[in-house]
């Protein structure tokens, strides 16, 4: 008999099992995250220094490193009520398909129209610049969930949103716009010819089909020559992994409800929000010494940060219009391939993450593309969702460390974030499908390259 036996399928949480709090992680990491840096001056950034990028409330809760608990405001709660509590799955399906003892389980963020885990930090945002009595926000947006949830939450407050689109993106998937033109939104394939730094990318670079950082640079400049606006970022900040910390809360909850302990929790990771918002509450037991998990971050081989990184001081966008971030980086003119199908494409990593696995409080592991597909075809034929390729990642590592427990007999128990849905990436999947996916992995040269635009800065 499974000891999972009276665990349902998919767990459901109530209403009122929804946080109240967030949880910030960093009030328990002895080792803080290190501040993001004034790039001229080389000194930590201030609250005034944010204040004409960034809402008041959000620089608050970025700086905040001691408050464990922050408290969720009620029209966000509220807002959360229409797609969360998300459910908790034992994958029973794919445990038999694999032939495994292992148990896995998967925590579900794709259950809302913008097809992603981005909408819990996406209508924190809007809300407070709501709040803040600002008239709209700018912001880039890659594979599109980002700008789909931020549309969303604009729309729910009555906000204006001027997305900058990575052009490969925008061509690709027109339908992916059309969701944000739905909500509202204003969306231009980047680089642009209406920002200075578009026109300068545009020169520099003829014929590009763009890149998260660039398209970043467009929108930061957009929202600090614009009044009554102010930018705001789908990933990477510490308020960003703040306000996904309750996908982790919650799967924490019905984790301690349903007695399931984790052995090992794995999330991609392209910038580090979900896999931070999932492990935070876990982490937390590990950083304090109550109990110890092994958790993975799993990127993809052709944009491996954490696994081929620097862990220095970097721009966070090609334009070099934002603050520097340490983190583990290949350098802010690092480039994906433009094979690369998935998300997952940015140069950086969290500062939060970047420290914790410095500090050998996390693994990271890298995966090609195609193996990534395989898992996600499997993941779809015995579990019926339609994974989104960045979800896949994750899905990869746990089936193989799945496998690895069909060798050894290991009852181990895994916990994975499937992230999102897979509706808008077809062209991925039918490259796969056809069988002209490629792997393709950057070579020592190709990230010098990238290492090259580094700064150096001798902090
Ligand atoms: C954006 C995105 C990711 C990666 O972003 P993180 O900040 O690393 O979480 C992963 N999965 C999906 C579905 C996404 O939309």
């Amino acid at each position: 008999m499974s000891k999972y036996e009276n665990v349902p399928y998919k767990i459901y949480l109530s209403e009122d099992e929804i946080p109240k709090e967030w949880y910030n992680i960093r009030a328990d990491m002895k080792n803080k995250p290190a501040p993001l840096i004034h790039p001229g001056t080389l000194q930590p950034l201030k609250f005034e220094d944010m204040q004409p990028i960034f809402c008041d409330e959000l620089i608050r809760q970025e700086l905040n490193n001691e408050d464990a608990l922050i408290p969720i405001p009620e029209e966000v709660r509220n807002f959360y009520k229409m797609y969360r509590p998300s459910p908790l799955v034992h994958a029973t399906f794919l445990e038999k398909a694999l032939d495994t003892p292992a148990h896995i389980f998967y925590k579900f963020e794709g259950n809302n129209t913008s097809g992603s885990h981005k909408l819990n930090s996406a209508i924190a945002q809007a809300y407070y610049a709501k709040k803040q009595g600002l008239k709209g926000v700018t912001t880039e947006t890659g594979a599109g969930q980002w700008g789909t949830a931020l549309s969303m939450a604009c729309a729910y407050f009555g906000l204006d949103l001027k997305v900058y689109m990575v052009k490969v993106s925008y061509e690709q998937k027109p339908f992916r716009r059309e969701v944000m033109r739905t909500y509202g939104a204003e969306v231009t394939p980047s680089p642009s010819m209406d920002t200075n730094i578009g026109r300068k990318i545009n020169e520099e670079f003829p014929g590009t089909t763009g890149s998260l950082g660039c398209a970043i640079s467009e929108a930061v400049e957009v929202a600090t020559s614009t009044p009554g606006y102010r930018y705001e970022l789908g990933s990477v900040l510490n308020q960003v992994l703040l306000h996904q910390s309750i996908i982790g809360l919650e799967t924490k909850t019905a984790c301690d409800k349903y007695g399931i302990k984790p052995d090992i929790i794995i999330g991609c990771a392209g910038g580090g929000s979900n896999l931070g918002g999932l492990i935070s509450p876990f982490m937390g037991e590990k950083l304090r010494g109550e109990a110890d998990y092994r958790i993975i971050a799993v990127e993809p081989a052709s944009c491996p940060s954490f696994t081929r990184g620097k862990y220095v001081y970097d721009f966070c966008d090609t334009g070099k219009v934002c603050p520097m971030a340490k983190m583990y980086t290949l350098g802010h003119d690092f480039i994906p391939s433009a094979n690369h199908a998935g998300g997952l494409r940015y140069h950086g990593m969290s500062s939060i993450l970047s420290q914790l696995y410095h500090d050998g409080y996390m693994e990271a592991r890298a995966v090609e593309q195609t193996s990534v597909f395989e898992a996600a075809e499997l993941f779809a034929r015995v579990e019926g969702t339609l994974p989104a390729p960045e979800s896949s990642h994750a899905i990869r590592a746990a089936i193989d460390e799945a496998l690895k427990c069909k060798e050894t007999g290991e009852e181990k128990t895994i916990i994975f974030g499937l992230t999102g849905t897979g509706y808008f990436d077809l062209t991925a999947y039918e490259s796969f499908n056809n069988g002209t996916m490629t792997d393709y992995i950057p070579t020592d040269e190709d990230l010098a390259k990238g290492f090259a635009s580094i700064p150096e800065l001798n902090i």
